[in-house]
């Protein structure tokens, strides 16, 4: 099942404790479509100005990604994004966001885009993100990110937007930020509230600490996969998205259930744990479908465990 992806397609600076890097390909798409392409064919939806190359084009193009729909805008300058990490790359400072070429973006998708039957909504402007799905009458799964600058800036566009997707994908603070609740069950219900439809599925993305995926009537999470080195977290989460919509697409007519579900956190968070090790899009762009079933069998066998009842005290 074909996967769309609107949402910044970018240049990103990036300090980190490591080195940095200056105007390097990023954006929430970019490492969505990089990491959605081990599984199905993706299409990516966004502008960019003439400052992007045929060079960062290539990097999607090499994965198979359909680039067709990248519309280059004369005299435009591409979405930047500029950040700084601390130490223990556990806090993260935007330094600078200039939106350039989204400022007046107004989606007009083809109709390969339109017939897409999964579509994800990554971070961008919500009424951008409203327009698009409006246009995707067909898609069978639709999915959203977006971050603390839209709740603070756009929130009622935002939730108007995040009533018309099945899952919502959102970092664990910006989630308790957006509902006003302290815990995340809490959340959860309130976002499964506002609907009709909205969404099914809420997935909490924690960091260094894995991710929670909450539905109506369940519960699950995984850890991020355990690693000795960390160099640039940028676009993990864009990264998890990517495995875990891509693998939902994989599965083409199979109902997603629980268990689909389950598997596809397992792909998203195996996926996440490949960006982090390099710069921007640096390792996952040479990245092989051996590597990434290799380490989600090694999460499979980390989260295992098996009880033994024993007589507990009363
Ligand atoms: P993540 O680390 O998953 O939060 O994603 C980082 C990516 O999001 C970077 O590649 C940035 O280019 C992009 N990004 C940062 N801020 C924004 C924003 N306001 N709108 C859209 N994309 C953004």
């Amino acid at each position: 099942m074909p996967v769309t992806v609107v949402g910044s397609i970018a240049f990103d600076s990036v300090r980190t404790p490591f080195g940095e890097r200056t105007r390097m390909l990023g954006g929430a798409a970019t490492h969505f479509a990089l990491a959605a392409s081990f599984f199905d064919d993706v299409r990516v939806v966004g502008p960019v100005g003439e400052d992007f190359g045929e060079a960062e084009l290539e990097v999607l193009r090499r994965r198979g990604v359909e680039t067709s729909d990248i519309e280059r805008v004369p005299g435009g300058e591409t979405f930047f994004w500029a950040g700084e990490y601390g130490w223990d790359l556990g806090t993260r400072e935007t330094l600078e966001t200039r939106l350039g070429v989204f400022a007046q973006f107004e989606p007009k998708l083809s109709a390969g885009a339109r017939e897409s039957d999964v579509l994800f909504l990554a971070n961008i402007q919500p009424d951008l993100q409203r327009a698009v799905r409006a246009q995707c009458t067909g898609a069978r799964f639709t999915a959203l990110d977006s971050m603390n600058l839209w709740i603070e800036t756009a929130r009622d566009s935002l939730v108007e937007t995040i009533a018309t997707v099945d899952c919502l994908v959102l970092n664990d603070g910006e989630l308790r930020q957006l509902t006003g609740r302290p815990g995340l069950l809490g959340a959860a219900r309130e976002v499964f509230s506002w609907g009709p439809p909205g969404p099914s599925v809420v997935i909490a993305k924690q960091g260094e600490y894995g991710a929670a995926m909450i539905t109506a009537d369940s519960y699950f999470s995984l850890p991020a996969f355990p690693l000795e080195t960390v160099v640039d977290p940028t676009g993990a989460g864009d990264t998890f998205a990517g495995g875990f919509i891509g693998y939902i697409a994989a599965a083409g007519a199979e109902a997603i259930d629980e268990e689909l579900l389950r598997r596809a956190m397992a792909y998203g968070t195996a996926l996440a744990s490949f960006n982090v090790e390099e710069f921007g899009t640096e390792r996952v762009a040479r990245l092989t479908g051996a590597e990434i079933a290799a380490r989600v069998r090694e999460l499979e066998r980390v989260t295992h465990f098996r009880d033994a009842p024993i007589e507990l005290r009363g």
